[in-house]
């Protein structure tokens, strides 16, 4: 999936968990969880030679190269999100789960593409959620649709949660 779509994904996660914890809208820890989300959402594909993450993240996609950690392996991984699990424990609990969820969104909607994820590295067996024909493939009209669809739900949570006066 594109950068884009999982900045949108990225964003989405941080709202519910904003949601979950009855942040207030016009607050910095909404606008932190926000930007948490967004920058969280795209990270995995630092392991993606030219995306903008690897260019970011510059010595660290480097070594990932040099040791041979292909695209959506270890970084889309159970065990990459354990090991940060325990990495972000120090962050307060807002910004742990804005995190932790928001790369998650990463592999979990990657799985809908065609080549699907290492979601069990080391295992190199790539997993997929959908049939091949229904695949959204990276780029194509279907993932502008889908992200389309995300960033949607981006307005409409917040909205609706203010209609409701939770936040
Ligand atoms: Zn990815």
């Amino acid at each position: 999936m594109l950068q884009r779509t999982h900045g949108a994904a990225g964003v989405l996660a941080a709202e519910w968990v904003l949601h979950v914890y009855e942040v207030p809208l016009l607050s910095w820890e909404t606008a932190g969880a926000l930007m948490l989300g967004c920058f969280a959402g795209p990270l995995a594909d630092i392991d993606k030679p030219g995306s903008v993450m690897a260019k970011l993240f510059f010595p660290l996609s480097a070594l990932l190269r040099l040791l041979q950690i292909h695209h959506r392996t270890l970084t889309h991984s159970f065990a990459f999100l354990a090991l940060l699990g325990m990495a972000l424990m120090p962050l307060p609990p807002l910004y742990f789960w804005t995190f932790l969820l928001a790369y998650a969104s990463h592999p979990l909607i990657d799985l809908l593409n065609e080549q699907g994820v290492a979601l069990f590295w080391p295992v190199k067996k790539k997993v997929r959620l959908l049939p091949k024909f229904m695949a959204i493939d990276t780029g194509s009209p279907m993932e502008s649709l889908f992200c389309f669809i995300l960033v949607v739900l981006c307005f409409w949570l917040p909205i609706r949660d203010w209609w409701h006066g939770t936040f």
